[in-house]
């Protein structure tokens, strides 16, 4: 895990050898699992230290500066990340903000079989995981509204993955969403879903992920308003015809 190590150092963000271990493990499992099944098209060591643990923490600076940059913040936050997977980028939070109150959502149940062994081999609480489609869970009371931080990486193009995210925020809270090199033109895309939904953009930086050479940018949107109750619509929709 060295280039974990580093690379956490140059985010300034602690690691101590209990986190350092549990991050070991999720790699361990995460190669043992793509052996048998298709989980991830990155599960070499490098990679996954570089392209997943790295890349996941290389938001939370981000984070923790609207929080006054208290790392981690001191209010134990509620976030829901849509479309885990594997459980990026939010297991990678979990691990290095254990007071995060976490809900892992994704579509597929054996993304959600993968990820109750993990967060059992870590030993991690407060984790929920939820199989089921943003877009219904979305309109559910139990999530409507109910989050301080949704987080999504590679699920869908800005003006469809507000759609899917927005709904999820609580007023004054935040969306963190992970994005590659041509983002500004889905950014341009999605401006007008942004203000339909409720939303503000804080920022679309750009992020440099440590040892990684590749173009990576994070847009944060702060809701102001509640998202209209017409949104999100129903399943397939937001793909299908973005806002
Ligand atoms: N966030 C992970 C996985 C990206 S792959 C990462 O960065 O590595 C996209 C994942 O999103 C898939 O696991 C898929 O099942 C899930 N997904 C896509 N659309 C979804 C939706 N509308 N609701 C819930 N999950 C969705």
């Amino acid at each position: 895990m060295q280039l974990l190590k580093s690379g956490a150092d140059d985010l300034r963000i602690p690691l101590d050898s209990e986190q350092i271990e549990q991050f070991r493990a999720y790699a361990a499992l995460l190669d043992e699992w793509n052996q048998k099944m298709n989980l991830t098209a990155i599960a070499d060591s490098e990679g996954v230290q570089r392209k997943h643990f790295l890349d996941c923490l290389a938001g939370l600076p981000l984070v923790a500066e609207e929080y006054g940059s208290s790392m981690p913040p001191t209010r134990a936050l509620a976030c829901v990340d849509i479309g885990t997977g594997a459980g990026f980028p939010g297991l990678p939070l979990k691990i290095v903000w254990p007071n995060l109150k976490l809900t892992l959502v994704d579509g597929t149940a054996k993304k959600i079989r993968f990820l109750n062994e993990v967060v059992g081999a870590l030993g991690l609480d407060n984790v929920t995981l939820i199989q089921g489609r943003a877009e219904e869970l979305g309109r559910k009371r139990r999530f409507r509204g109910q989050f301080d931080l949704v987080t999504a990486r590679a699920v869908a193009r800005l003006n469809t993955l507000t759609e899917y995210v927005m709904p999820f925020v609580r007023q004054g809270g935040l969306a963190l969403l992970y994005k590659g090199p041509n983002a500004a033109e889905e950014f341009m895309e999605a401006r007008k879903a942004i203000e339909l939904l409720g939303g503000e953009t804080v920022r679309f930086s750009p992020v440099v992920v440590p040892s990684l050479n590749e173009e990576r940018r994070i847009l944060l949107v702060k809701k102001l308003r509640k998202t209209p109750k017409q949104y999100p619509r129903q399943q397939g929709l937001p793909r299908k015809d973005p806002l």
